[in-house]
């Protein structure tokens, strides 16, 4: 029975493994980019005060414009530009390449990048093309032009700052492939909040741009709320993509409670920004290790055997961080390690300490 069964998966779904989340049970987790300060309690109850309003026995206003009028304002997002919400950003990542899905069309992305854009291109049955980053993990220019020239992508995926490097592309090699490229150029700035820079301007300067953003990294991460910014002209195109209601009332409710707590959110993003240099420069001490520099939540710490750190880490100090050794060539022996209290910064500290040392 089962045997027979396996006939009508597709073959994609057959060679694809699920994404695995690591089992964090009873650990210090530092391994997603999640936002680790508690809200305070009256913000929890004054929440619940606004869920209690929800009206979940009816369907959710299909194109939540409440919350997207919110977002506009709240981001500074120009008029002329339509903003589109997702179940996360995944889900948009997931619609634009629904919507630009033909059998012969080409996702292009810099790698190591988000693992998404290639997982769901796959699953599509499109063909990905990935460009290996230098090893400073700045673009390869002369090669991603030669590529948009050979492939012509449907799309071109960047994240700025990018995941998992942390790094911000040069502006002036990323305005080459958008004018190089036939094809739409997205940018996933799910790190705005903690990068001293956006590519808003650019999506005035180009017709071909769509941005993507994500509440997940600002404190957010359990509502699954993402925004996606392009032209109306673009944006009625890929709203056809996307299922009715798939913003979930209690997920519009708690993102539109929250956008009216800006100081909150601001004061812990720039704590994480101060932790962050904090943590890089006690790290820089240590011998035989590498840190990188970050436009993210999350810093990379090359160690001489990160399979060892990373055990050591889970098992003697309850402490989990994202393993990438393994995952491609410039992430040898790296580390990927999220920004978490003061207290928990120091903890981790005092563990990497003792074991690098
Ligand atoms: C975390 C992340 C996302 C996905 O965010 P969700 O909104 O939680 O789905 C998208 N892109 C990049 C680069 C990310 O790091």
């Amino acid at each position: 029975m089962s045997q027979s069964l396996q006939q009508f998966f597709n073959s994609a779904v057959v060679s694809a493994s699920p994404y695995h989340v690591q089992p964090s049970s009873g650990l210090l987790k530092l391994d997603a980019m999640e936002m680790r300060y508690p809200y305070p309690d009256e913000m929890k109850k004054a929440l619940a005060t606004a869920l209690q309003m929800a009206r979940i026995n009816y369907y959710p206003n299909s194109k939540s414009s409440s919350l997207v009028a919110k977002i506009k304002s709240a981001f500074d997002i120009a008029d002329e530009f339509e903003v589109m919400l997702g179940n996360g950003s995944d889900e948009l990542i997931q619609i634009i390449l629904l919507a630009l899905f033909k059998p012969d069309a080409v996702v292009m992305a810099p790698t190591p990048t988000f693992v998404m854009y290639e997982y769901f291109a796959k699953l599509l049955g499109m063909k990905f093309v990935g460009i290996d980053l230098n090893t400073d993990f700045s673009l390869n220019l002369e090669q991603f032009l030669t590529h948009i020239n050979t492939h012509n992508p449907a799309v071109i995926f960047l994240s700025y700052p990018n995941n998992p490097t942390a790094n911000l592309f040069e502006r002036d090699a990323i305005q080459q492939i958008v004018e190089t490229t036939n094809g739409f150029v997205v940018f996933d700035e799910a790190y705005s909040a903690y990068a001293d820079d956006s590519l808003l301007d650019l999506l005035e300067k180009y017709e071909n741009t769509i941005l993507l953003r994500t509440m997940s990294k600002l404190g957010l991460a359990g509502i699954r709320l993402g925004y996606m910014v392009t032209r109306p002209e673009w944006m009625q195109r890929f709203d056809c993509a996307r299922m009715p209601y798939n913003v979930n009332v209690l997920t519009s409710t708690t993102a539109r409670f929250m956008l009216d707590q800006v100081p909150f959110v601001k004061d812990k993003v720039s704590r994480i920004k101060l932790s962050k240099e904090d943590l890089i420069a006690d790290l820089t001490n240590h011998p035989n290790t590498q840190v990188f520099s970050s436009a993210t939540n999350f810093i990379l710490l090359r160690v001489p055997d990160a399979d060892a750190v990373f055990t050591r880490l889970r098992d003697d100090y309850k402490i989990l961080v994202k393993n990438l050794h393994g995952q491609h060539a410039l992430l040898d022996n790296i580390l990927r390690i999220t920004i978490g209290t003061e207290a928990e910064n120091e903890k981790l500290k005092q563990a990497l300490s003792a074991i690098l040392k």
